[in-house]
């Protein structure tokens, strides 16, 4: 997509849907008779998530409206959560096999099919969400999405971000490495990896038990999002200490689509499909970061006993080492990944030393004279 907008000929994308985005309504109406000739197009989106878990079902619902209005109500997306599917982890081959022409969630889950696919959700200590969207669009991570997923015919695009993910919820503090030792936690993915090397007893048990596990102490600790999701999970009147974020610092949810069915769409049907993609999952991040900032003022008033903690220096070292360790190892047997580690640490080299003297310095500044 590096080109994308400069190679959107107008001739190729419908008048009525420029003017739909421009918000144009009056005249887009007189422009309708240009999409009349399109054919009528049904597709199913299977998504990993329940239907009610905003915003994470948010991106599929705000595409297939935007999708229908911008072809005149010609092309439809059926939407279908995982509450009625069945097989929220298995949204990859749904599409691979057409039971689907889309899907809707995260690269990560399908590390067991290629590792590589973990790096195009987020990394421990890696780009905040700015940053990986920059790499994605302008600094070639969309070449390198590409080549993680052709192998299965399916592509691979952005579908929203929750942005920096908060380290936890903790029972008790966490004073020095030791304190790690033993610890039962839910934390899934390559951070589950990490703080399983330094003697975290990593858990995985499904979102529905999980406060009665913290509840009950067969957990001692667990990370979910950030706090407009985890406020209705009920995770902080149980567990006082809220530990800010290192291991999920960008998460990205992706659409999939079938390539052969994509192909197979008029060229404005396929512009549609990417500008409505682009557009929600920027629109994701946004709401995303809307409900955190409501959710944590309302925690905050009313739990005041929660104590907002970053791990000490020597546990954030370690979890550091660990990260690297974990990263190297895969990099070691799997030439991709290799290649993807390799095109997101030097971006991310060069757009820290941005970030620092732009957004990370504005907001050290604007807080000194507050
Ligand atoms: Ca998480």
């Amino acid at each position: 997509m590096k080109h994308f907008f400069k190679r959107i000929s107008i001739g190729a994308i419908t008048t009525a849907a420029l003017l739909v985005l421009s918000g144009c309504g009056d005249k887009a109406e007189q422009n309708t008779k240009t999409t009349t000739t399109q054919p009528a197009v049904k597709w199913k989106l299977a998504m990993s998530w329940p239907t009610t878990l905003e915003p994470l079902s948010t991106p599929p619902a705000k595409l297939a409206q935007m999708v229908e209005e911008m072809s005149d109500g010609k092309f439809i997306i059926e939407i279908q959560g995982a509450e009625k599917h069945k097989a929220p982890l298995e949204i990859l081959d749904m599409v691979k096999n057409n039971q689907f022409q889309m899907g809707h969630t995260s690269s990560y889950y399908f590390k067991g099919k290629s590792i590589s696919t973990a790096l195009l959700t987020t990394v421990p200590f890696g780009m905040n969400s700015t940053e990986q969207y920059a790499w994605y669009y302008y600094g070639g991570g969309e070449e390198l999405t590409k080549k993680v997923y052709d192998p299965f015919k399916v592509d691979c695009y952005p579908g929203g971000n929750t942005g920096v993910q908060m380290g936890g919820w903790f029972k008790k503090e966490i004073n020095t490495l030791n304190d790690l030792k033993g610890l039962k936690m839910r934390i899934p993915g390559m951070a589950g990896e990490v703080f399983s090397n330094l003697g975290v007893v990593v858990t995985n048990i499904a979102p529905a038990d999980l406060y009665t596990s913290l509840d009950r102490g067969t957990i001692d600790a667990l990370e979910w999002v950030g706090p407009g999701m985890d406020i209705t999970m009920g995770f902080h009147k149980i567990a006082p200490y809220y530990y800010t974020g290192w291991h999920e610092p960008a998460s990205e949810m992706h659409f999939f689509i079938n390539q052969a069915e994509f192909a197979k769409l008029p060229k404005s049907y396929q512009t549609i499909l990417k500008t409505a993609m682009r557009a929600t999952a920027a629109d994701m991040m946004y709401d995303n970061f809307a409900k955190s900032t409501n959710a944590w003022q309302q925690m905050q008033n009313t739990y005041p006993v929660i104590k907002v903690k970053t791990f000490p220096k020597d546990v954030l070292k370690a979890m550091k080492a660990s990260t690297d360790k974990v990263l190297n190892d895969y990099a070691s047997k799997d030439p991709l990944f290799e290649e993807i580690l390799t095109s997101q640490r030097e971006f991310m080299a060069k757009a820290r030393v941005w970030t620092k003297i732009s957004e990370y310095d504005y907001i050290t500044t604007s807080e000194m004279v507050k």
